[in-house]
């Protein structure tokens, strides 16, 4: 078999000592004679997985005892509504820093809810550059630039911007928005986990798990007990964040294999050295692909100001649009996959999440120095 050295920005690269142990243990899992996918969740088997997951979450995170881990489905669109849908009260309004397009959604999607019930969602800064078809996102904001309202009901941000390939905190210069006693609630789906942070900064964090952690299907939600409890009433039960929250995210039936998954995920994770090693590897990865970016100025561009560089999406440009199908082309043929910017912005786009492979990432940076030098 030959795997792909796979750069997909998600559903992405899954760690293979992950997929391997789901290949043993599928037919016949912990010695019961049945797959983990047809045991009851309600059945010692399957809740020793999903205890383990929860656990492991807050091991390898430190999450505080004043802190839920909750796993639900939906995606982390579903998030875009159902976290206005929760913390915003009659009269109140939530506040959007907008750094790319996943902000977009979260705003336009939070708008829509708040406005059902009462409430209000908007900008409280925006980094985009230009109208309609030219505009860009090139940054996250300065902190200077950000102040959200005293009474707002939460700031949200989007810790990394996927297909703009704009994050926090990758330099000092760019840290978080400090927002007092205002929640910060951050939608973290393609850059969880891949190092370690203070999760009492946030009111809320949200990660759809098909990016750095797992299959699609699963979203982790990180949220204060406060928060939780202050959460609305009058919308349906299976909305509420306090319905997982009080039952374990055992309510209805979870997405049981896709939290198999995201265990055995996890389990890889701290036995490779925890989130420590983990960012060490990955900031290492990211600066491999942008020093090749930089060396060949004339040939590669990085559109993204230094400071707001993604380490988990890489993109850039090459001299046409020609080049970079011939580029997408040429790297298929070495057994690399996904490196076709999004369709709404073009250009090259290597995601470098944990799953992939330091090797993998150097026989990239060697395909893109020896086509520059081709030109
Ligand atoms: C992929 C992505 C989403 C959407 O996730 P779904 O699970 O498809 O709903 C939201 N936010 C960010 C930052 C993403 O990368």
């Amino acid at each position: 078999m030959n795997r792909k050295r796979n750069f997909n920005a998600g559903p992405a690269a899954l760690p293979l000592p992950a997929l391997e142990r789901a290949r043993e243990e599928l037919l016949d899992f912990a010695k019961s004679g049945m797959s983990v996918m047809e045991h009851s969740h309600r059945g010692k088997e399957y809740e020793a997985v999903h205890d383990e997951a929860i656990a492991l979450l807050r091991e390898l995170l430190g999450v505080p005892e004043s802190y839920d881990v909750l796993l639900v489905q939906g995606g982390a669109s579903q998030l875009f509504a159902q976290v206005p849908m929760n913390l915003v009260e009659k009269g109140q309004t939530a506040e959007y820093v907008v750094s790319g397009a996943w902000g977009e959604k979260a705003l336009s999607e939070g708008k829509a809810a708040a406005a059902m019930l009462g409430g209000a969602a908007r900008v409280a800064c925006t980094t985009a550059v230009g109208e309609g078809k030219d505009k860009k996102y090139l940054r996250v904001p300065l902190p200077s630039e950000v102040k959200a309202s005293p009474d707002a009901a939460y700031l949200h941000v989007t810790s990394n911007e996927t297909i703009h390939g704009v994050q926090y905190e990758v330099d000092p210069s760019r840290p978080f928005p400090a927002t007092g006693k205002v929640p910060l609630v951050a939608d973290m789906s393609s850059d969880f986990l891949w190092r370690k942070f203070d999760v009492s900064r946030f009111g809320l964090v949200y990660a759809g798990a098909q990016k750095n952690i797992g299959p699609s299907g699963v979203v982790v939600l990180l949220v204060s007990k406060e928060l939780v409890a202050k959460g609305r009433k009058d919308i349906p039960k299976i909305f509420q964040l306090r319905t997982p929250a009080e039952n374990k995210s055992l309510y209805n039936t979870p997405p049981t294999f896709g939290i198999y998954m995201v265990r055995n995920v996890l389990a890889w994770l701290k036995g490779t050295g925890g989130l420590a090693a983990m960012e060490a590897q990955n900031r290492k990865k990211a600066a491999r692909l942008y020093g090749v970016v930089d060396r060949n100025a004339s040939f590669y561009r990085c559109p993204v100001e230094k400071e707001s560089r993604s380490v988990m999406n890489v993109v850039f440009r090459l001299p046409s649009e020609q080049y970079e199908e011939r580029f997408i082309a040429e790297s298929k043929k070495r057994d690399m996959v996904g490196l076709k910017g999004h369709r709404s912005v073009g250009g090259i786009r290597a995601s470098t999440y944990n799953a992939v492979q330091p090797e993998w990432v150097e026989e990239l940076a060697a395909f893109m120095e020896e086509f520059a030098q081709r030109g």
